[in-house]
């Protein structure tokens, strides 16, 4: 495996009992480093990925001045003598001869056309009258008008995208209009997926479910959450609380992966292996997160390879995995990690009384209200409701100092595209 890096010894190491929601990204933001190695990637091929060196500008983008109408070329400051030209010659666009204007004289050129030489000013053909060899144009025309100029978009020399920038469709199309067909970028993170518990079972309509037993969500929900990082995924599958088989499971997965992902199986239940193993295995650093849903988390190291454990519970696994393995695999794997925006919009619903010392993150989404969106919450608040996800469209945010929210009041709303959902 390419690796640039290797991760501080106990990565995770705090002094905390409970550390606050800031807390854990600055230390996530501190300890990890770009593990990854880089590789060359097809444009084609780059959507999402991180750049891995800056790309600069081999050449300007335009490379030449050139129409931005069908119309007529000519020179300003012939132009300003008289608004009656003569005829010149007619250029198209990709036309790659040499053309220029005379005195007195317009050129017929269309859209991207290249601008002769004595021309620096085009009129719009809707605006001109055309008689015989005589083109009158209207008054009123700057110069430079209807022109764009040679690396008005891309000047040569200029950084194009930096380093850890995350490749999207607009950044792709500037490449491409550079005439790059390849990038260098960040190989993708592998994650393993594992998910532990003796009451699961992989999902199927041919399984047969018994009482007692629970299809497994997880597995299946974090790999989606992960097409939206440049990642790969392993799915490990389902591990019973069987301290062997987690051990062997968690060990062979760490020789091979960069993060290991695993949801249940993390707090202190005696089925709990997880825990055990990684300490055996590695570090481990329990983090007693002052989040709501959350609690309880776990994060460690087995050798170079990150290990993250999430809470069993489907929305605290999700709403998890965005505040913290989002911008963990981000930083692992070499992109710059964005804090999602917050946006103001008023409460549309109310709650009593919210536990003061812990950050809240509710199931939200807004409507259109008579003075700006407004933010709805989803009315159950049980860890287990996949509803509740799937109703929203983001997170209400409530901090620590929040006792309670009534309606009208401003809170803080995080749209689930801020974290590339
Ligand atoms: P745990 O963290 O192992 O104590 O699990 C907490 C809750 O989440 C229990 O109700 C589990 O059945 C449920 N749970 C754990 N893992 C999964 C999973 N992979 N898919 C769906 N539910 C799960
Ligand atoms: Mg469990």
């Amino acid at each position: 495996m390419s690796r640039t890096a290797s991760l501080l010894n106990d990565c995770f190491l705090h002094d905390k009992d409970r550390l606050r929601h800031a807390e854990v990204l600055d230390l996530l933001k501190e300890r990890l480093t770009t593990v990854v190695g880089t590789e060359e990637c097809a444009l084609e091929e780059a959507l999402g990925r991180f750049l891995s060196t800056p790309v600069v500008a081999p050449r300007d983008v335009p490379l030449h001045d050139n129409s931005a109408v069908d119309g007529y070329a000519f020179s300003h400051a012939d132009y300003l003598q008289s608004q009656t030209l003569r005829a010149g010659p007619v250029i198209a666009a990709g036309d790659l001869e040499h053309y220029a204007v005379g005195d007195k004289q317009a050129a017929r050129i269309f859209t991207g056309a290249v601008i002769p030489d004595g021309a620096d000013t085009v009129a719009m053909q809707e605006d001109c009258t055309v008689t015989d060899d005589q083109i009158a144009v209207p008054p009123g025309l700057k110069k430079g008008a209807n022109l764009r100029k040679s690396g008005e978009d891309i000047k040569s020399g200029e950084v194009v995208t930096p380093p850890g920038k995350r490749l999207r469709p607009q950044e792709i199309a500037s490449l491409a209009s550079l005439g790059l067909s390849e990038v260098s970028v960040y190989r993708r993170v592998r994650v393993a997926i594992i998910s532990t518990g003796n009451e699961l079972v992989e999902a199927g309509e041919e399984t047969p479910i018994a009482t007692g037993q629970v299809f497994d969500s997880n597995s299946a929900m974090l790999r989606a959450l992960c097409a939206s990082l440049p990642v790969t995924v392993s799915r490990l599958g389902i591990v019973p609380d069987v301290a062997s088989t987690v051990e062997e499971t968690i060990a062979r997965a760490a020789a091979t992966h960069d993060v290991i992902l695993t949801t249940g199986g993390a707090s202190r239940g005696d089925e709990d292996h997880v825990v055990a193993t990684i300490d055996r295995l590695g570090k481990r650093h329990a983090w007693q997160i002052a989040i709501k849903p959350g609690r309880p988390m776990t994060f460690g190291q087995i050798g170079d390879c990150v290990f993250m454990g999430l809470p069993g519970n489907p929305v605290a696994a999700f709403v998890c995995f965005l505040l913290y393995c989002r911008p963990a695999f981000t930083i692992l794997g070499g992109g710059e990690y964005i804090e999602p925006t917050r946006f103001p919009v008023t409460a549309g619903f109310s709650i009593d009384r919210k536990k003061p010392d812990r950050r809240e993150f509710v199931r939200g989404w807004l409507t259109a209200g008579d003075s700006g969106p407004v933010a709805m919450k989803f009315e159950r608040d049980g860890s287990g409701l996949i509803s509740g996800l799937r109703a929203a469209d983001g997170l209400i945010e409530l901090d620590e100092e929040t006792r309670s929210v009534t309606i009208g009041q401003t809170v803080s709303y995080i749209p689930f595209s801020e974290f590339g959902l």
